[in-house]
């Protein structure tokens, strides 16, 4: 899941965004409004966590501003501004949730977890085929019910794949999806990750298939299926 965090202040942003990514998110901070613009015209996140007080402006500009663009990404407001009219101002302007700081990092998590199970998010909490089970809250993935142990940047590949269900998955995609862009993965990361990937399924019993769709990506599917 990919987030972006629009915060400000140096040691905050880096405790936060080391906290997301230990919960599973593929984050990119920006410390202003315009680095967030940036990265929203390049790589749409799946939620946002926005600051307010920011030092090229409010953050609640942003917010306005992507709702009147018709933009419906999921947008957490974490802020210092506590009053009642401050928060109903938020939440009249777009956020879908608000939280005052100083807010925990594992509580940021949960709530955006909570926005992306909305109807329309793109997070149900279970994704299945087969008999593999992945739990989008834990970050758990289990094979015939037994718990099949992999490592962060594969559990990130093959949730992408799992909600593309059904579909080829561009390279791109899969890579926008799993490296933050200040990540710079070298050309066959992606393949490596996917043998990876495969082997460890295949060694717990999942049946399932990871396909190389050539010159466009992967495809997951049951073992046996097309
Ligand atoms: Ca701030």
């Amino acid at each position: 899941m990919k987030l972006l965090l629009i915060e400000d202040v140096p040691p905050l942003a880096q405790l936060t965004r080391e906290a997301l990514e230990a919960e599973g998110f593929t984050v990119d901070h920006a410390p202003d409004l315009e680095a967030a613009r940036a990265i929203l015209s390049v790589a749409p996140p799946d939620v946002i966590v926005l600051d307010l007080g920011l030092p090229d402006g409010d953050g609640l500009d942003l917010l306005h501003g992507l709702r009147n663009a018709g933009n419906g990404i999921p947008v957490l407001v974490v802020t210092a501004r506590a009053g009642l009219n401050d928060r109903i101002d938020g939440l009249d302007r777009g956020a879908d949730d608000y939280i005052v700081k100083p807010a925990a990092p594992a509580e940021i998590a949960a709530r955006c977890r909570a926005l992306l199970r909305r109807p329309g998010g793109v997070l149900g909490r279970k994704l299945q085929l087969g008999n593999l089970a992945f739990d989008t809250a834990s970050r758990s993935v289990t094979a015939a019910g037994r718990p099949v142990a992999l490592a962060r940047r594969e559990i990130d590949v093959l949730e992408v794949l799992l909600r593309k269900l059904g579909q080829s998955v561009p390279r791109r995609v899969i890579e926008d999806a799993i490296y933050t862009l200040d990540e710079a993965p070298g050309p066959n990361a992606l393949e490596a990750s996917v043998s990876r990937l495969r082997r460890q399924l295949a060694e717990a019993g999942a049946n399932v298939e990871i396909h190389t769709i050539r010159g466009i990506g992967y495809l997951i599917t049951e073992a046996g299926g097309a």
